[in-house]
């Protein structure tokens, strides 16, 4: 069968990441948690300082960033980050960042350079619009707003007891509101994803349901 690219996006909290490491273990495929991305250039601007508005810094500071995947953990210039960038601090500007045009060209470039040889299911915003458009498998994740919070606010309460869920319900809303709103490839449906609503899903019931619909692709 021939090797694939599937891509998983949809709003904050709806369980991509899971979706998305479990189904290419499944497949034997390649998984790239997009965010990650995100959330390590953040970091690094959040540690230097850099002004978001100012374009040249921003231009300069990726001039700076190596980002390399182990393991499916995310690395900043040599050094393992994907405990640090799970942070509320990084969290509550993520989407700022991503927001930024000299930001997602320099991400997408790459995300784009690990799908050259297919066998990869990558999860985020912009996977099946801007990233992969000609994905031959396409999921729009959702699930209900309380359900999304609850899955989040579990997720933050192990590393940060001291967490809200008034917290946790902002910072989703000031994601979602954000993602699907900037100018540069804002999160949307793509034309030719299928709409996978997790609500009352065990996480073995969307597996399943997405790994069937990858066997299907890859026989086509
Ligand atoms: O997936 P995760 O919640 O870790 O992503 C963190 C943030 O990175 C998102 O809220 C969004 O602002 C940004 N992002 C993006 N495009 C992607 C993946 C993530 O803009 N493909």
């Amino acid at each position: 069968m021939k090797g694939i690219i599937i891509a998983i996006d949809g709003f904050s909290s709806t369980g991509k990441s899971t979706l998305a490491r479990q189904l290419a273990h499944k497949l034997n495929y390649t998984y790239v948690d997009s965010g990650a991305m995100y959330r390590a250039i953040t970091l690094y601007f959040l540690d230097h300082s850099i002004d978001l508005s100012d374009k040249v810094q921003i231009v300069k500071a990726l001039e700076h960033i190596v980002l390399t995947f182990i393991d499916n953990k995310i690395s900043l210039n040599g050094e393992p980050v994907d405990e640090q960038i799970r942070s509320m601090a990084i969290a509550n500007l993520v989407s700022e960042v991503a927001a930024l045009k000299e930001v997602r060209k320099f991400a997408v470039a790459q995300q784009q350079a690990m799908g050259e040889e297919k066998a990869i299911v990558m999860d985020g915003r912009d996977i099946g619009t801007t990233v992969f458009p000609r994905a031959e498998l396409k999921i729009y994740l959702t699930a209900d707003e309380h359900i999304r919070a609850m899955r989040r606010y579990d997720e933050m309460k192990i590393k940060n007891p001291t967490i809200s869920m008034n917290e946790v319900v902002e910072n989703l809303k000031h994601r979602d509101l954000i993602d699907s709103t900037r100018d540069v490839s804002p999160l949307r449906k793509a034309k030719d994803a299928v709409i996978l609503d997790n609500t009352e899903l065990t996480m073995e019931q969307q597996l399943e349901i997405s790994y069937q619909w990858a066997l299907e692709r890859m026989k086509a």
